[in-house]
Order: structure tokens, then C-alpha cells, then sequence
């Protein structure tokens, strides 16, 4: 079935693909969700701002503008913000971080996202979804009384090895309570989550399983399906290597196994389906209720 099926969807993302925004600015085949002109209802406006800043992220030349977007878009929002700088091999990186202070603190929680991409594609699945849900949640936890430290950090260069969160671990004293990290969020109808992964030497790191039982208990709650798996490499393994609580909330399309649409040209916006970017939302911000 795999196959077939993936012909019929490559068949229809190389149509759109041929039409896609690439860095060209065009109109993609999947259309923005529409808002009713009277006034946009929270979740239609929702789902509006994530994918218009999806779009943006699709047509950025390339990482450093895209965290320029994020940037852009805090700003915009009358969010403070920090950048932790970080130099490999002659190249410069930066993480962006913006903070929500509680009015009487009950947790100190992270919230991350990676915003770099690979090449190939323009990045939306992978992990421009995320970075819209992430700015999300900040647009909408800013407006409403809250009770926990949030730190929101926007990684750069995971496609490269998990160095935006590594160096962040290795530079950083902030003690969080939890990380939860979001990759992959703007399609699909099921979660993966990860037991751990194994490095180079054999050693297995296991992802914080009073997380991930937390994120099975939403999925059943929610009836959304999940699967288990290992060895899928994202930024919680920066913080579970450094012995601190952390786990990735990673959404697949089940009936096609991973990795289907990233690190590919179909990572474009005709997959993204604007459902599954509003339940990826909402899902992270029932981890922050819950907690
Ligand atoms: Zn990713």
C-alpha cells in the first residue's frame, strides 16, 4: 500500500511542488484556512497565524533567516527575547529564547522547537510546524493569568546534531521541572514517541518516562494514536544525556511509516494539514494544563 499511496501523494506534491513558494514567493496548492470576515473566531485566527508564519518559514532563504522570523514574530508580540550565540567549525549558530514569568510560580517548565532545516524541502514538517505552534502557544499563554515559569527556546542547527541543545545543556544552569520539545506537528494522525536512543557507544539514554507516560495519557484521553519506538534522534536527547527531564511530542501520519515527508522535497506546505497543526497545539497546551 506504502508505495502506491506514496506515488499518488509524491505525484501530487511534485504538481504542487513544481508550484511551491519555494524562496519563489508563490501560492501553494494547499489553501490558507479561511476566516470569516465579522471576526475571526480564536481558533480560525489560531490556525491563520500558524500557517501564515508556516508560509514565511517556507519562504525564508535559509536558517538565518528563519530565526530572524521567530525573532520577528516575538517582537511582534511585545516578547522579550535572548540569543545564545554559538560558533562550530568556523560556522555561527544561535538559539533563541523567550520567557513567560509566572505570577506565583507552581513549575518551571522549557517548551523547544528547533527552527533550522535540512535542504531539501523547505522545512515545514520539519520543524517549521513546531516553531508556529511554539509561537502560538506564547500568543495565546501570554494574554491569560499563568502560574508557571515558561522558557520557550527555539533551537538552531539539530539538523546538524543536536548542537543548538547540546551547547544550550552545556551552557546553561536553568533547572528546569521539564522539556518538552515539539518536532514534526503539521501532519499526520498519530504521535511517536521514544523510549531513548542509543549513542555511538552502545549506551542507551532513555527519554524521562514519567513524560512520556504523561503524553500516553493525553493520547488516550484524546484518542489520538501513538506508537513506541526507539532511537529517533531530537533535542530531548541533549537534556536525557545530561541526566535532565525532557521528552519530544513527534507526530506521524501512522498509515505511512517515518520518515515520510522530511529531509525531503515533500517536506513542503501541500502536506501540511491545518487540523493537525491546531491538535498539535492544543496538545501541547494540555501538557502545560496538565502538569
Ligand atoms: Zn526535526
Amino acid at each position: 500500500m506504502a508505495k502506491t499511496y506514496c506515488f499518488g501523494l509524491l505525484a501530487a506534491a511534485m504538481m504542487s511542488y513544481a508550484a511551491c513558494p519555494q524562496r519563489a514567493g508563490q501560492v501553494t496548492e494547499a489553501q490558507p484556512p479561511l476566516v470569516s470576515q465579522a471576526s475571526p473566531s480564536a481558533s480560525e485566527s489560531s490556525s491563520h497565524y500558524m500557517y501564515s508564519t508556516l508560509e514565511n518559514l517556507c519562504n525564508a532563504e535559509d536558517n538565518v533567516v528563519r530565526g530572524g522570523l521567530v525573532i520577528k514574530e516575538l517582537v511582534k508580540m511585545g516578547m522579550d527575547y535572548s540569543v545564545q550565540l554559538f560558533e562550530i567549525s568556523g560556522n555561527n549558530y544561535r538559539n533563541i529564547i523567550a520567557k513567560i514569568d509566572a505570577d506565583n510560580e507552581e513549575h518551571n517548565l522549557a517548551f523547544t522547537a528547533h527552527y533550522d532545516r535540512v535542504d531539501a524541502g523547505c522545512g515545514v514538517v520539519d520543524n517549521g510546524s513546531g516553531v508556529a505552534v511554539l509561537l502560538e502557544m506564547i500568543r495565546e499563554i501570554k494574554e491569560k493569568p499563568n502560574n508557571n515559569d515558561l522558557t520557550f527556546i527555539f533551537f538552531d542547527a539539530e539538523e546538524r546534531g543536536l548542537w543548538g541543545s547540546r551547547h544550550y545543556v552545556a551552557n546553561t544552569d536553568d533547572t528546569f521541572e521539564a522539556v518538552f520539545n515539539i518536532d514534526m506537528a503539521g501532519y499526520g494522525d498519530s504521535l511517536m514517541i521514544s523510549g531513548g536512543v542509543h549513542n555511538r557507544r552502545g549506551e542507551f539514554i532513555p527519554t524521562t518516562e514519567y513524560l512520556n507516560n504523561l503524553i500516553i495519557e493525553l493520547c488516550n484521553e484524546n484518542s489520538i494514536p501513538y506508537i513506541l519506538t526507539e532511537d529517533k534522534w531530537t533535542d530531548n536527547v541533549s537534556f536525557n544525556a545530561a541526566g535532565l527531564p525532557a521528552a519530544s511530542v513527534v507526530r506521524i501520519n501512522s498509515a505511512l511509516p517515518y520518515p515520510y515527508p522530511i529531509h525531503n522535497e515533500m517536506d513542503n506546505m501541500s502536506i501540511i494539514d491545518i487540523d493537525a497543526l491546531a491538535s498539535s497545539k492544543d496538545f501541547m497546551l494540555d501538557i502545560l494544563r496538565r502538569y
